[in-house]
């Protein structure tokens, strides 16, 4: 008898957009084959879990028969591209997206192997003549994955500081101008190895956006060339580009395009969590951003969430949109549809969030256990249960309106992008935790070390007094992860070679 092994398959969709008959399928797919609940991920993919090995062929067809894809949602390729699913701005985000998804494309491995193995295509390799071309990777791949995010200002939820290559969409007069380009980011790190560390990416100027591609494929090119391929804790490309120098990758990648990048333009970023509720779209139609527990899309007794979405699903005629911060926005709802689309809202309790505390709608924890094997210790079954905790002290201190960004993964990996993060948990052993303070509210620096290895007894002893003291002694708007800096309880991380000094 054959072992009944499980797996995770992870599906993506460029900008994390999908068709109602794509939701309907995943719905479908996880009920038949996973574990009956949808995961929605920090880089816009879909998780299911508990795949049975014998049901894997048949779940990766009926999900390319959709139209989706896990081609490349894992390995040493480009993963996928995140971008922004701005509900305010539709006409710029139509057009942002249109070059994310042309990015994502021109990314793509051009591999048949995977058509071979799990749709039953041809044999891709029948002779050594027939050995197939990967333009871009090459005969090897790039030593690690890499990872490319899109972002809108004022809203930078797809984290663009932690991509490795990342594009800053510049509106000037309505209309997209181009892109600030940003490199070297990067979360991951070993704990306790300071050869390790998570990075900020840097700006390096600015390009029109039709010269996006040629620059993703001479920059995914460049870390193929560069990389390193001997000590893998060492591949990502934040370390390819902190080794040689900034100048240097500027110079290299400039000579590859055979252009110069202009100088980088202003922009401002607000906030990288996200707006819940309803909010109209330029072109007249509604995006209802729902808010999703740590992603997690399942039934339970009393929230029938999973059932709630199949229903709108059914009568949508716009689009879902998965958001960088795991949560939902039922997208393009036409003004027609509304009123239905409404009801069922209603009618399942589904919410945006609104009556829970500002902290916990700026919540993300990573999957951990019990399906990730890396995970160390709990975080998308646990960190709910800690906010529970923490809101009465902000209700205490009259800060439940006052986002904080929050989160917490099993372990460095930092699949929620912790290291950016206001308040932050980052798994060591069961039930014990490094706690991190001092993340940019905006995404835009790393937090730093201030406990180690503390359990929740006393992860709630620390936080008490720094909330209290927020509370009464910050500035006019001051983020709690600036108030902490100023406050000393920890220093500011402006790189992240300095992450663990
Ligand atoms: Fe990612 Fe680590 Fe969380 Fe697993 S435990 S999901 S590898 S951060």
């Amino acid at each position: 008898l054959e072992p009944a092994y499980q797996f995770m398959l992870r599906v993506r969709a460029a900008g994390g957009i999908v068709t109602p008959a794509q939701w309907l399928m995943m719905d479908d797919v996880s009920q038949k084959y996973a574990n009956g609940t949808i995961r929605l991920t920090t880089r816009q993919s879909f998780q299911l879990h508990g795949i049975i090995k014998w049901n894997m062929k048949q779940t990766i067809r009926e999900v390319n028969d959709a139209m989706l894809s896990t081609l490349a949602a894992c390995g040493d390729v480009n993963r996928n591209v995140m971008c922004n699913p701005n509900p305010y701005q539709s006409d710029v985000h139509a057009e942002v997206y249109e070059w994310a998804s042309r990015i994502s494309d021109h990314l793509d491995p051009r591999t048949k192997a995977y058509h071979e193995i799990w749709l039953d295509g041809e044999k891709v390799v029948d002779s050594l003549e027939g050995v197939e071309q990967e333009p871009i990777y090459g005969p090897v791949y790039l030593p690690r994955k890499f990872k490319i995010g899109v972002a809108v200002p004022p809203s930078n939820d797809v984290d663009v500081f932690s991509q490795d290559l990342g594009f800053i969409a510049i509106v000037e007069n309505g209309r997209l101008a181009g892109f600030n380009v940003t490199v070297g980011g990067g979360m991951g790190m070993s704990h306790g190895d300071p050869l390790t560390y998570p990075q900020v990416a840097q700006v390096i100027g600015f390009i029109k956006p039709e010269q996006a591609v040629d620059l993703a494929e001479k920059t995914v090119m460049i870390q193929r060339d560069y990389g390193d391929r001997s000590v893998r804790k060492h591949a990502r490309f934040k370390y390819t580009i902190d080794d040689r120098g900034i100048a240097w990758f500027i110079g290299e990648l400039q000579s590859r395009l055979g252009w110069q990048l202009e100088e980088a333009r202003p922009y401002h970023f607000d906030h990288n969590g996200d707006r819940y509720g309803w909010v109209e779209g330029s072109n007249g139609s509604w995006h209802y951003t729902l808010f999703i527990q740590n992603g997690r899309v399942k039934d339970e007794e009393n929230y029938q969430l999973m059932t709630g979405l199949r229903e709108i699903a059914k009568v949508h005629t716009g689009d879902f949109r998965l958001t960088a911060n795991q949560n939902l926005v039922i997208g393009n709802v036409s003004a027609d549809k509304k009123e239905q689309v409404e009801a069922l809202i209603q009618a399942y309790g589904l919410t945006d969030g609104n009556y829970y505390s500002a902290l916990r709608r700026s919540s993300m924890a990573c999957v951990a256990l019990p399906t990730c094997g890396l995970a160390m210790a709990e975080s998308e079954r646990y960190l709910p249960t800690l906010i529970e905790k923490i809101e009465p002290m902000l209700d205490e201190a009259g800060l439940r309106d006052k986002e904080i960004v929050i989160r917490m993964t099993g372990c460095p990996n930092g699949c929620a992008r912790p290291m950016l993060a206001e308040i932050a948990f980052i798994g060591k052993a069961p039930g014990k935790y490094n706690m991190y303070l001092g993340g940019g509210h905006t995404g835009n620096r790393l937090n730093k070390l201030y406990k180690e290895n503390i359990g929740e007894a006393e992860i709630l002893e620390s936080l008490q007094p720094i909330v209290n003291q927020y509370a009464k002694e910050r500035l006019d708007n001051e983020h709690f992860g600036d108030f902490v800096i100023r406050a000393g309880y920890v220093k500011e991380v402006r790189s992240g070679q300095d992450f663990h000094a």
